[in-house]
């Protein structure tokens, strides 16, 4: 991690020097996260199954460099998450903070899950986020760097929801592994965070958004009476990649208006 020579609180929040990986970022809390980690001056690698093209053009209009690569992310190996991270480093500059974002979810009562279901959500909520963190860190033990991983959490990694199994448990266990990781990393600088955001206005809740009743629901559960929006993380996006957060790693910070203290 380049940290700026520190003159006053606000520089601890610059990123210029710094290129962060940012898995699924072509819409939703993804882009928003890319955009705010370019606003704070680094650069970006965005990575998604889907089109990134305009998530290119708006992080550069932040005056930064973004680089883009589609990929799938699921069936990730220790190989393909290696090549990954030298992709980014032979693209742009080693990459010194990770966002593991991309995530799916299936909804559907317990008994009814397919297997296929349960692995396909473990594999790319879990899975990837372990063998990118890997790769990533051990790049930057290779390089003598500090980084930042922040992984994107949920209010479904302090509770169980409501049928959806595969998706409490990958993200109960994105919790697990960025506290082992944090643990294990502390001392050679690389720093463990996650976000647990709340309801967030993204195609990810359209379900719940677009049925008035469950909306109004929902609404009334939220202590602040709104969704997210995805530019609600873009704060604690900034302050857990930066230097204003150096002495935090293992924790989980919740975006959720009020949810999680309900
Ligand atoms: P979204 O569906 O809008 O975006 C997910 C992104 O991941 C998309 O750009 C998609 O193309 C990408 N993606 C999906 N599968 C992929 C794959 N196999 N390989 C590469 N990229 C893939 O959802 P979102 O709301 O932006 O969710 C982002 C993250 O935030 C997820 O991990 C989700 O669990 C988490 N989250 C969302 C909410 C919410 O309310 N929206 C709340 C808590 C946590």
């Amino acid at each position: 991690m380049n940290t700026p020579a520190h003159t006053t609180v606000m520089d601890l929040f610059r990123l210029d020097g710094n290129a962060a990986l940012v898995t699924g970022a072509s819409r939703g809390l993804g882009r928003a996260l890319a955009i705010a980690l370019a606003e704070a001056g680094a650069d970006i690698l965005a990575v998604d199954i889907g089109d990134l093209d305009q998530v290119a053009k708006e992080v550069r209009a932040r005056g930064v460099h973004c680089a883009t690569r589609t990929a799938d992310l699921s069936n990730l190996t220790p190989d393909t998450a290696a090549e990954l991270i030298s992709w980014a480093k032979a693209e742009l500059r080693p990459p010194t903070i990770l966002v593991n974002n991309a995530g799916i979810i299936r909804r559907g009562p317990a008994i009814e899950t397919p297997a296929a279901d349960w692995s396909a959500v473990l594999d790319l909520n879990l899975t990837t986020p372990f063998l990118l963190s890997q790769a990533f860190a051990q790049a930057a033990l290779d390089d003598n760097a500090a980084a930042s991983i922040i992984n994107i959490a949920s209010i479904n990694s302090f509770q169980g929801g409501m049928e959806v199994p595969s998706y409490a448990a990958s993200k109960h266990g994105i919790l697990g592994l960025t506290r082992a990781l944090a643990n294990e990393w502390a001392p050679q600088r690389i720093r463990v965070n996650a976000i647990a955001p709340g309801y967030m206005e993204t195609e990810f809740t359209a379900a719940h958004r677009e049925d008035p009743a469950r909306a109004e629901n929902m609404l009334r559960r939220i202590p602040a009476g709104t969704w997210g929006r995805p530019e609600d993380l873009a704060g604690a996006a900034v302050f857990l990649a930066s230097a204003a957060s150096a002495y935090v790693t293992g924790t989980a910070l919740s975006v959720d208006g009020g949810w999680l203290s309900r």
